[in-house]
């Protein structure tokens, strides 16, 4: 009794729709700010939209950002 139960319950929780894909929001570059097309990925764009100075410098700020500029304590 109890199996047949359950088994009616996890047939009302498969949905086909969830068999999709996830949606997936589209990726930014942090540098600048362009959105990426689908089957880009940041790597891609910052290897060909990107010189190694750029991305180097972004890290680096970024780097510098996250450290806490407390001084005058
Ligand atoms: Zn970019």
């Amino acid at each position: 009794m109890r199996d047949e139960r359950m088994h009616a319950a996890s047939i009302c929780l498969e949905p086909t729709e969830s068999k999709q894909m996830p949606y997936e929001p589209p990726v930014e570059c942090p540098l600048c700010r362009e959105t990426l097309e689908l089957d880009q990925t940041l790597e891609t764009h910052l290897v060909g939209s990107h010189t190694q100075r750029e991305v180097a410098r972004y890290l680096a700020s970024l780097h510098e950002r996250v450290q806490p500029r407390s001084v005058s304590n």
